[in-house]
């Protein structure tokens, strides 16, 4: 069976130079299906390439026994747009096919296909069906508002996903400290004009820190999701104020 790899989802994860991150893509060890891991910083994928792997998988949030190849980022100090990505992308792709073959696997890219999800973001959100519920202790909270007013709760971190910034997730900790994961998109309605500025010229890059609770001022999609961010950060300050009382 050839695999197909999507060139949109190449394209995704080839970032610009100035973000400071890459991306790395995965394979099965069967060879049917892969998954895109980005960002990574570079500085953690440069341990990797050292071979500094600790036991349990990878260090960037990949599956053991999986084969990870990177996606060097593109451009220079100067330019960075679409054009040169895609030049990019294209360059990369091509020499995949090459690397897969020499383990075993076959391959081809698939110029047309619309990019798919990104599975680690995905399985990260498990917030997907919006069920409340803390992985720790299974506690649920029927409403959203119930969860924000619990003070039990501590915002920790927001998991922006650049590509869809409605696939993104705002997690908390229990005091079980088992997580519960929020969708963004219960916080804010989707805009079908806005536009990302992620990897980008532009972008402060705050989205690719999970603890980074700093507001953008970029015009950029992302910017509003931040912002729930940092009022979420904000009010579980207050909130853990309350429980040292
Ligand atoms: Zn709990």
């Amino acid at each position: 069976m050839t695999l197909k790899v999507k060139f949109s989802d190449l394209l995704r994860a080839t970032l610009s130079f100035r973000t400071g991150n890459e991306s790395w893509i995965g394979f099965s060890p069967d060879g049917n299906s892969y998954h895109i891991v980005s960002p990574v910083d570079t500085q953690i994928s440069k341990g990797v390439m050292a071979c500094n792997r600790p036991k349990d998988g990878t260090p960037f949030g990949g599956y053991i026994r999986w084969l990870y190849f990177r996606i060097p980022p593109f451009g220079t100090s100067t330019h960075d747009d679409e054009i040169v990505r895609k030049e990019h992308a294209k360059m990369i792709s091509e020499g995949l096919i090459r690397d897969l073959r020499r383990f075993g696997i076959e391959a081809e890219i698939d110029e047309n296909g619309a990019s798919s999800a990104d599975l680690s973001l995905e399985k990260q959100a498990g917030a997907f069906k919006q069920d409340l519920v803390c992985s720790g202790c299974s506690r649920k909270w029927n409403r959203l508002a119930d969860s924000l007013r619990d003070p039990l709760l501590i915002f920790v971190a927001y998991r922006a996903c650049i590509d869809d910034f409605s696939k993104g997730v705002y997690v908390f900790e229990h005091n079980c400290l088992g997580h519960l994961h929020i969708s963004a998109s219960s916080f804010v309605r989707r805009r079908p004009f806005a536009k990302s500025l992620a990897g980008f010229q532009g972008c402060p890059g705050f989205c690719y820190y999970e603890h980074s609770f700093q507001e953008c001022r970029a015009n950029c999609e992302g910017s509003c999701y931040r912002r729930i961010a940092v009022k979420l950060h904000r009010r579980s300050d207050i909130t853990k104020d309350l429980r040292l009382m």
